[in-house]
């Protein structure tokens, strides 16, 4: 069926990613916004523009009848739910489907097999793909727990079933800890998704995340668009991703390619989608989940493969048989992506609210800018405090960190904190130009006052050894400490 007008069910920055390639399909879009986003630079792009409710997420862009209702009153056939929010609501998807509509995304079956980490493994079980060894079901009780825990051997991660955003995580390393850390856990688990069930994986050490992108048309042809490198991580989230990954050579891009259209056929996926893996330093990769839907980090993979994916998501949603197989996707050059925040690095990279008084993006060969923001608004306190992607592209690695150097400089932001200073000390730094790192990069280099002056890279070490060492007198984890300073409403809804 042809999409005539899509309901872009989102905001921000990725409304208007979504609303730019619908007009140039030449699409009727329709954008959604709550009492925060009126004056939003998508709001102002699209077509029509529909005020759905007060700026509290709940109340606008997780209502899902609210939402349904303008789809019907506008006559939009299709919704396309962007990331966060209602995008991996298998319950939405049901009904924007029941309602007569396309939804631009994969089954509800599909959504909710890979909505739950465990059911997730055990569909991807039958299919030859490595999991990372643990208990693939839930925690009975702390006894339950101290019994796994023993037979795959510490160090073990407990993870919530429901998880996402790297919440409901904890890290245990030794008997002692188990029964705090699971205590942690679940409580985090029940009060972040409402659902308490966790289970046990074994922590794997010096690891490195890496996804593959798919798209899966309704035709049974499904290809990969290789790989993002996503290790620079701060508390289990991703701040910095590229393609490729300076640490995949053919051959293992050949075998996670293949795996993932395997984790794909398992739960009879359709359209885009990315299968997450966490790969040791011996390149073993193990599944770590399959995310449903078009990922933040995204446009890497558009810079190095030229494919628009929001295209291909639509075409899919058509009904459209993919336009290309395996053999036509290339990887040109390399592409970097780093996430601008409006938070304070110095700070324990605490939200920063305010103005936007000046906000000059950097332009030129290879330089894209994903954002929603202009000069002069203010950064919600209400959603994710992102405002802006930068993704650079060049002709290879080392080029693409000289391109992004010049870009952050280039990068006027005033009124706010962001955390470009902080992506910038990462461009510097010799072990990430070597490529050479592992996702515990930033906890075991980065410290703050490593921002104040401009520091050589034999500084930065001196500084980083001094700081683990306090923290190893004090008995804490750096990243733990993080976790526990760092409670606060703005971080629930990311990605
Ligand atoms: P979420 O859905 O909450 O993002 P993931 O399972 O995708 O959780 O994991 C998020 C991050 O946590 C990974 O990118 C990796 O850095 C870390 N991680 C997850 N599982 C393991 C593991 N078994 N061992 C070591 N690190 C892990």
């Amino acid at each position: 069926m042809k999409i005539e007008k899509i309901l872009v069910a989102n905001r921000g920055e990725i409304s208007l990613r979504i609303l730019r390639t619908a007009r140039e399909m030449g699409i009727q879009t329709l954008a959604v916004y709550s009492d925060a986003d009126q004056d939003a630079h998508y709001v102002r792009f699209a077509d029509e523009a529909v005020h759905i409710g007060p700026s509290n997420a709940s109340q606008s862009y997780l209502h899902m009848e609210k939402i349904l209702e303008v789809a019907k009153k506008f006559q939009a056939n299709a919704i396309h739910p962007g990331y966060g929010f209602l995008s991996e609501n298998p319950e939405f998807a049901k009904k924007t489907i029941e309602g007569g509509l396309i939804f631009i995304g994969p089954t509800p079956e599909a959504m909710a097999i890979m909505g739950n980490k465990l059911a997730a493994k055990k569909a991807v079980s039958d299919y030859g793909i490595r999991l990372v060894p643990g208990a693939q079901k839930p925690i009975q009780d702390l006894e339950d727990a101290k019994i796994i825990a023993e037979k795959i051997g510490y160090p073990i991660l407990i993870k919530a079933s429901a998880g996402g955003g790297g919440k409901g995580m904890r890290m245990v390393y030794h008997p002692s800890e188990i029964k705090e850390q699971l205590e942690r856990a679940i409580s985090e688990a029940q009060s972040s998704f409402g659902d308490p069930s966790v289970f046990i994986e074994k922590l794997i050490l010096s690891p490195k995340h890496i996804e593959i992108q798919i798209l899966a048309d309704h035709h049974q042809n499904i290809v990969h668009l290789f790989e993002r490198e996503c290790s620079i991580q701060r508390r289990h989230q991703k701040v910095i991703e590229e393609a490729p990954s300076p640490f995949v050579n053919a051959a293992l891009r050949a075998a996670m390619g293949k795996a993932a259209i395997q984790v794909a056929k398992a739960c009879d996926y359709q359209g885009a989608g990315t299968v997450e893996f966490i790969v040791d330093k011996d390149s073993n990769f193990y599944f770590l989940e399959m995310n449903t839907r078009l990922q933040v980090e995204h446009p890497v993979t558009e810079m190095i493969t030229g494919v628009d994916l929001v295209k291909e998501q639509i075409e899919i949603a058509e009904g459209n048989k993919l336009r290309f197989n395996q053999d036509d996707l290339k990887i040109h050059g390399h592409a970097m992506e780093v996430r601008v925040y409006a938070e304070d690095p110095q700070n324990n990279f605490l939200p920063s609210t305010g103005q936007l008084k000046t906000y000059i993006t950097p332009k030129g060969p290879g330089i894209r800018v994903d954002d929603g923001y202009e000069e002069g608004m203010d950064i919600p306190v209400f959603y994710d405090p992102m405002i802006a992607k930068l993704i650079v592209h060049a002709e290879n690695r080392s080029l693409a960190i000289e391109k992004m150097k010049r870009a952050i400089q280039e990068y006027k932001i005033s009124g706010v904190e962001t955390t470009l200073s902080f992506c910038d000390w990462v461009m510097h730094h010799k072990i990430f130009q070597s490529g050479q790192f592992t996702t515990h990069f930033i906890g075991d280099h980065f410290r703050p006052e490593m921002l104040q002056n401009q520091l050589s890279t034999e500084e930065m070490e001196i500084v980083a050894l001094i700081g683990t060492l306090h923290l190893k007198n004090q008995n804490a984890d750096p990243i733990l400490q993080n976790d526990q300073k760092n409670k606060n409403q703005w971080k629930k809804n990311r990605i």
